[in-house]
């Protein structure tokens, strides 16, 4: 007999599969602070005990569970921890991984209205939510995605799309054959992920113009490439490395009067728009035309959660239709908003974080990071780092005196298994960078983060 037939009758395992999963859950979530934050050899090799085939009968609930916690989880990264500055991942808030868990029980097909008005209603919240947090445009339109890379892909089609209208050229039912060619305009320190965007959308890599930007990443006015009514000028808000923002107060006006469109890879600096102390960096920003940020960063909600803003809500919907005989609905229903059309409400843990913390929270959480990420900057400079960057975010980019010092000192900093950070290159050399963004973050956490790879340079 399968293992995966249960009858309505076995209720109750259901319920005590559920009840386990929890315990398990709240286990691993009370001991994250003291996990190792890479896993050792030991536990990556026992992860072999997943690589088996598809077995005829299947096996017992419960035993799959209990496989995935005692082998899966030692061999975890904790990036829910205090102690992981790698990649700006954030941590899960708890009010966000409790809001998903419920959401997870209610298993609704979150693509409009009809499917779920629960769903349909409260990611309307909180497309409200964000566009307030962020002080975006109140009409815009906001689909919530999977990810800064599927939300810029949307945002990129309805931006090209909507260049072409204004010349004429019916992009839905003619594609692109023929039709004018839209220029794409980004700067030398593009995030991959637009790259990837652009490629997928078919926006040849050698037909991409590179702006130059100055020595801290940013577009450099003076060397902005032409830009007209067919031209897509992609923008960024947080640079990986630096953390730096493009000067979108000059830069976004002259794009508007070219007739061009802008977009904004915010995913996620434009959250520093949350707080008054770093909302200056963003200025202007708010007079592009679409934008994506993540939840999943800086939010510190689950992953996978983003979104899309784009200023003409009609745009967007028109881009993103998914509207059938059987399944019409609202243009700000979710499935006329993102790529999918089954899907999980992701705006529901962002929702939750957005009410939970209200504006004072949301701004408490950038300036903690903010501030922390300067006490690390002094900490590293003061054991002999060279900081590379300005430090005007949550991004602390390092080397050491050489190229072989900031790897090996990378190495060792990294070989207790208390804290992680990511390797990078800037400017043609490697560096190290640390992202401070999760919630648990505290200041001693920073410090020993400091001693650890103090020690290392020693
Ligand atoms: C992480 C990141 C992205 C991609 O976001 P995903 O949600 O991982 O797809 C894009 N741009 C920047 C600047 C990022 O940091």
């Amino acid at each position: 007999m399968s293992h995966a037939l249960t009858p309505p009758s076995m209720h109750d395992d259901e319920l005590s599969l559920l009840e386990d999963a929890d315990e398990r859950a709240r286990a691993y979530v009370a001991s994250v602070a003291d996990r190792r934050v890479f896993p050792d050899a030991g536990a990556i090799a026992a992860l072999a005990a997943f690589d088996k085939p598809l077995t005829d009968y299947g096996a017992p609930a419960g035993e799959t569970l209990a496989l995935l916690d005692d082998i899966g989880s030692p061999a975890t990264v904790a990036s829910n921890g205090p102690r992981y500055f790698g990649f700006v991942v954030g941590a899960a808030l708890p009010v966000a991984a409790a809001a998903d868990r419920l959401a997870l029980a209610w298993d609704q097909c979150a693509s409009s209205h009809d499917n779920s008005p629960a769903a349909h209603a409260i990611e309307r919240a909180a497309a409200r939510l964000v566009l307030d947090a962020l002080d975006l445009p109140a009409k815009a339109g906001v689909g919530f995605g999977t990810s800064a890379t599927a939300c810029g892909i949307v945002a990129l089609t309805a931006a090209r799309r909507t260049l072409l209208a204004r010349a004429g050229w019916d992009f839905d039912a003619d594609g692109l054959a023929g039709a004018p060619e839209i220029r794409v305009v980004v700067p030398e320190t593009v995030h991959v992920t637009v790259k990837k965007a652009l490629r997928v959308l078919g926006f040849g890599m050698r037909r991409v113009i590179v702006a130059p930007v100055d020595e801290h990443g940013r577009v450099d006015p003076a060397r902005l490439p032409v830009l007209d009514e067919r031209t897509i000028l992609c923008l960024q808000a947080g640079e990986v490395n630096t953390g730096e923002f493009d000067p979108f107060a000059t830069l976004v006006p002259r794009a508007r009067e070219a007739g061009a469109w802008v977009h904004v890879d915010g995913a996620f600096g434009l959250w520093a728009r949350a707080s008054n102390t770093s909302r200056g960096l963003t200025a202007g920003v708010e007079n592009a035309d679409s934008w994506t940020t993540d939840g999943h960063k800086w939010l510190n909600t689950p992953y996978d959660g983003a979104m899309v803003v784009v200023r003409d809500p009609a745009a967007l919907s028109a881009a993103m239709n998914s509207d059938a005989a059987y399944a019409t609905a609202a243009p700000d229903a979710q499935k006329n908003r993102t790529l999918e059309f089954s899907r999980r409400a992701r705006g529901i843990p962002v929702w939750a974080v957005l009410r939970t913390l209200g504006r004072a929270g949301v701004e408490e959480l950038v300036d903690r990071h903010r501030a922390q990420a300067r006490r690390l900057a002094a900490g590293l400079r003061a054991a002999g780092l060279d900081v590379v960057n300005r430090v005007v975010l949550n991004q602390v980019l390092v080397r050491g005196a050489t190229d072989d010092a900031t790897r090996a000192i990378r190495a060792a900093a990294l070989e207790p298994g208390d804290l992680w950070f990511g390797p990078t290159v800037w400017q043609g050399r490697p560096a190290f960078r640390l992202s401070v963004s999760s919630w648990r973050t505290t200041d001693a956490d920073i410090d020993a983060a400091i001693r650890a790879i103090a020690a290392a340079v020693r």
